[in-house]
């Protein structure tokens, strides 16, 4: 790639040494990792998470990546699928297998890509398809960031419907009887859902409701959050599709 003003631009900004110490100082919103092979890419990462409050980590490999959540503890990781070494979904699953469910937004570059993320079952927490606006990544991270501290719906009453039991204020997941291991994402639409049994939702008033975006970002995480879901519950899950409308929680 060809190098332009602004890369070197961004490059001199990102050298400044109190940008990297910027969230050691508790000013921060939390040290987020960016896993990112495309300098470019990288660099808006950088800048605009680092606007928004955030100190940031930025590993050009799966390898190094990996290293770094387990050493940094990161609030959360953006995780470009393809790298090299070890990609994104293999990254995913390495830390999930030791219990590590820090929010996880993988960055893709084509369809094909989102089907590995979404078909594997990694606990992706959500994924946005290049070409991405910086802003709507940094919305983004908000919005996993809230959900996984828990600062959204305040509802810590445990909720139960048919097999599943939710305890919000441990976020644990129970169905028939043995803990199921959710994503914060995944946590939150089926609760959204079973605290509104019988309730038929559209995917665009899901994803206002549970994701906080405009409906403009995509149906389609719904579905791949829904099937998820379903997946992890198997016959105890309560989750109905009702036909050209969207979902429900039955009991
Ligand atoms: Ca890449």
């Amino acid at each position: 790639m060809a190098r332009t003003p602004l890369a070197d631009a961004l490059e001199m900004i990102s050298n400044v040494p109190w940008w990297r110490g910027w969230w050691v100082m508790g000013e921060s919103r939390g040290l987020v990792l960016v896993v990112e092979d495309e300098k470019a890419i990288a660099d808006l990462e950088r800048l605009y998470l680092s606007r928004a409050g955030y100190g940031v980590q930025v590993e050009a490999d799966g390898r190094a990546g990996l290293a770094a959540a387990r050493a940094l503890h990161p609030v959360a990781i953006i995780l470009d699928v393809g790298l090299p070494i070890l990609d994104g979904t293999e990254v995913c699953r390495a830390l999930r297998a030791d219990g590590d469910w820090t929010p996880v937004l993988f960055v893709t570059a084509r369809d094909d890509e989102v089907d590995r993320v979404v078909g594997l079952e990694l606990g992706a927490d959500d994924y946005i398809t290049k070409p991405f606006s910086p802003r709507e990544l940094v919305a983004r991270v908000k919005t996993v960031l809230r959900r996984s501290s828990g600062g959204g719906a305040a509802d810590e009453r445990v909720t139960t419907l048919g097999e599943v039991t939710l305890d919000p204020a441990r976020r644990r997941m129970f169905a028939a009887g043995t803990e199921v291991a959710l994503t914060t994402t995944e946590f939150d639409l089926l609760a959204y859902l079973m605290r509104r049994p019988g309730r038929v939702f559209s995917r665009e008033q899901l994803l206002s409701e549970v994701w906080g975006y405009a409906a403009a970002a995509g149906t389609r995480t719904v579905d791949v959050h829904i099937a998820q879901l379903r997946a992890k519950l198997g016959a105890a899950s309560p989750i109905r599709t009702v036909r050209g409308v969207g979902y429900a929680a039955d009991g």
